[in-house]
C-alpha cells in the first residue's frame, strides 16, 4: 500500500511537472532536440569515479564521463542483458532482449522486421548515422534498421582507437550537423589489448612498477591460464588506463555534439557500455581470467548508464536497478510522451524528474551459447533473473547460484541452499517469463549468419566467434 501511495504521488508530480514544462517550452522542443547516443565497449561501472572508484586507483580517472554524470541522471545500478557486444548493442537499440531480437552471437542478424530506436528518430524527421569502432557492429548487416548511414571499419582494419572515432564524428557533425539529428557513436576502448598511450601508461608507474606496454590474453581466451598476481594487478592497470583514454575521446565527441547544437538547444547525451570485463576476479574457480561474454557476475554485466540534457533533465542518481531494455523506451519517453517505442524494456522517462525512485521490476539476462567450449562450465545455456535485491542464475553444468546483491555485491555467498522455497518461485518465475517471451530464433529469419571467411578469421582471432 505504502509503495503505491508512492507511486501514485510521483506520477501526480510527473503529470504536474510535465505540464508545468509545457508552456514555456513546446513539445516540439523536446522532439527537435539532436541525441548523441555513445556506447563504450568493455566499460564496467565501478571503475568509474562518478561509480566511487577511489581516484587513486586511477591516476588519470574519467573526469569527462563524471562531470556528465554529475550533471545528468546516472543510473546507478544498469545491466546489459548478455556480455558480448553485437547482442548487447541490438538491446540496446531496440529495447528487446536477445532470445526476442534474435541476435544471439556476434556476426548474425537479428529478426526481419524490428522497430530500432533509430527508426523511431527518423520517423520524427531525424538525420540518423551510426559511427561504429569494430569491424561487423554493422547496424545493416546486423539487420538493424533506421539508419540513414552507417560507418564501420572494414575488413583489414578490426577496430578503430578513439582518436580516430572523434574525427570520424567532427566530419559526420561538420557534414551533417545542420539538420536536426541522431548519431550513434561506438567507442572500441577499454576492450582488449589493453594498450593505453604512453603517456598514461606514465602516469600509472608508480603503482605499477613493471607495468608492460600491452596486455591481451592468448587468443583463445577461453583457455587462459591462471595469471600471476603481479600480472594480474598490471593488467588492471592497463585497463584503467583505457578508461582513462576513452573518457579523453568521450569528452571531445560531446563538446563536438554540444557545438553542432544550435544556442540554447542542448543535445540529449546517452552513455553507455555495451558489458562489463572480468579482471581476472574468478579465474581460480573459473579458469577464466580477463574477458567477457562467459560470466553473468556483476563484472560483466553491471554498466554505466548516463541520460544528460542541460535545461531539461535535472542531476539526480536512479538507484532502482535497471535493464539496458529500458534504454530505447526511456530516450523516446523524454523526447515525446506522445509517441511511445514498443519494447520490452520499460519508459522510466517519467521518473527522471521526480524524487521518487521508478519501481522494482525483475529483468533477465544471458549468455551467448558455446559450441564445444574447452570450459565445460560453458556448455549448454546460463542465465540471469533479477528481482531486486536478489539475482538467481541458473546454468546447464552448475547446481542454482542465488544471491543478495544488496549485502554481497561482489556475489560470493550463495544463498541457493538457504533460501529454497526464494530459489523455486524464482526459478519459477524465469520458466514463466520465457514461457511468455519464446525465443525469436525459432523464426526463420533469425539467427542467421552474415558474415565472409576473412571476417570470420578476423573475428576468430579476437576471441569473439568459436
Ligand atoms: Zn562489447
Amino acid at each position: 500500500m505504502m509503495m503505491s501511495g508512492r507511486i501514485a504521488a510521483a506520477l501526480v508530480a510527473a503529470t504536474l511537472l510535465a505540464g508545468a514544462c509545457s508552456q514555456p517550452e513546446p513539445a516540439t522542443d523536446r522532439a527537435n532536440a539532436n541525441v548523441l547516443l555513445v556506447t563504450i565497449d568493455t566499460l564496467r561501472a565501478d571503475r568509474l569515479g562518478s561509480w566511487g572508484y577511489e581516484p587513486g586507483n586511477n591516476a588519470h580517472g574519467s573526469p569527462a564521463l563524471d562531470r556528465l554524470a554529475a550533471s545528468g541522471v546516472r543510473f546507478e545500478s544498469a545491466h546489459a542483458t548478455v556480455p558480448t557486444t553485437d547482442p548487447s548493442h541490438a538491446s540496446i537499440l531496440t529495447g528487446l532482449y536477445p532470445r526476442s531480437h534474435g541476435l544471439l552471437v556476434n556476426a548474425s542478424r537479428a529478426v526481419d522486421d524490428l522497430a530500432t530506436l533509430a527508426d523511431w528518430m527518423r520517423a520524427q524527421g531525424k538525420t540518423t548515422a551510426a559511427i561504429t569502432a569494430r569491424l561487423g557492429l554493422d547496424p545493416p548487416r546486423r539487420n538493424l534498421s533506421g539508419f540513414d548511414s552507417s560507418d564501420s571499419p572494414q575488413r583489414e582494419q578490426h577496430w578503430r582507437n578513439s582518436r580516430e572515432m572523434v574525427e570520424l564524428t567532427r566530419k559526420w557533425l561538420a557534414d551533417n550537423g545542420d539538420e536536426p539529428w541522431f548519431l550513434w557513436v561506438h567507442l572500441w576502448e577499454p576492450h582488449k589489448p589493453y594498450e593505453p598511450p604512453s603517456e598514461l601508461r606514465r602516469g600509472m608507474m608508480a603503482r605499477h612498477d613493471q607495468l608492460p606496454q600491452r596486455f591481451s590474453d592468448p587468443p583463445r581466451f577461453l583457455r587462459s591460464a591462471v595469471l600471476p598476481a603481479e600480472q594480474v594487478e598490471a593488467a588492471r592497470g592497463l585497463y584503467d588506463g583505457e578508461v582513462s583514454h576513452v573518457d579523453s575521446a568521450l569528452g571531445a565527441i560531446v563538446d563536438l555534439a554540444r557545438q553542432s547544437s544550435p544556442r540554447g538547444e542542448a543535445p540529449l547525451i546517452v552513455v553507455a557500455s555495451d558489458h562489463g570485463e572480468s579482471l581476472a576476479e574468478r579465474q581460480q574457480e573459473t579458469g577464466i581470467g580477463f574477458g567477457h561474454g562467459t560470466l553473468l557476475y556483476e563484472e560483466t554485466l553491471h554498466v554505466p548508464l548516463i541520460m544528460q540534457w542541460q535545461g531539461k533533465l535535472a542531476p539526480r542518481v536512479i538507484t532502482t536497478p535497471v535493464s539496458l531494455v529500458d534504454l530505447a523506451p526511456t530516450v523516446a519517453g523524454l523526447l515525446d510522451p506522445t509517441r511511445p517505442f514498443t519494447a520490452q524494456g520499460r519508459d522510466l522517462s517519467a521518473w527522471l524528474s521526480v524524487e521518487a525512485q521508478p519501481p522494482v521490476a525483475p529483468f533477465y539476462a544471458q549468455r551467448r551459447p558455446f559450441r564445444s567450449p574447452p570450459l565445460k562450465r560453458l556448455a549448454g545455456s546460463e542465465e540471469a533473473w533479477f528481482e531486486t535485491p536478489w539475482k538467481l542464475i541458473l546454468a546447464e553444468q552448475r547446481p542454482p547460484e542465488l544471491y543478495r546483491l544488496d549485502l554481497d555485491p561482489d556475489e560470493r555467498s550463495n544463498l541457493a541452499d538457504q533460501q529454497p522455497v526464494r530459489l523455486a518461485r524464482m526459478s519459477a518465475a524465469l520458466e514463466a517469463w520465457k514461457q511468455a517471451n519464446p525465443p525469436a530464433r525459432s523464426r526463420k529469419d533469425g539467427g542467421k549468419a552474415d558474415i565472409n571467411p576473412s571476417e570470420r578469421a578476423a573475428l576468430k582471432a579476437l576471441g569473439y566467434l568459436d
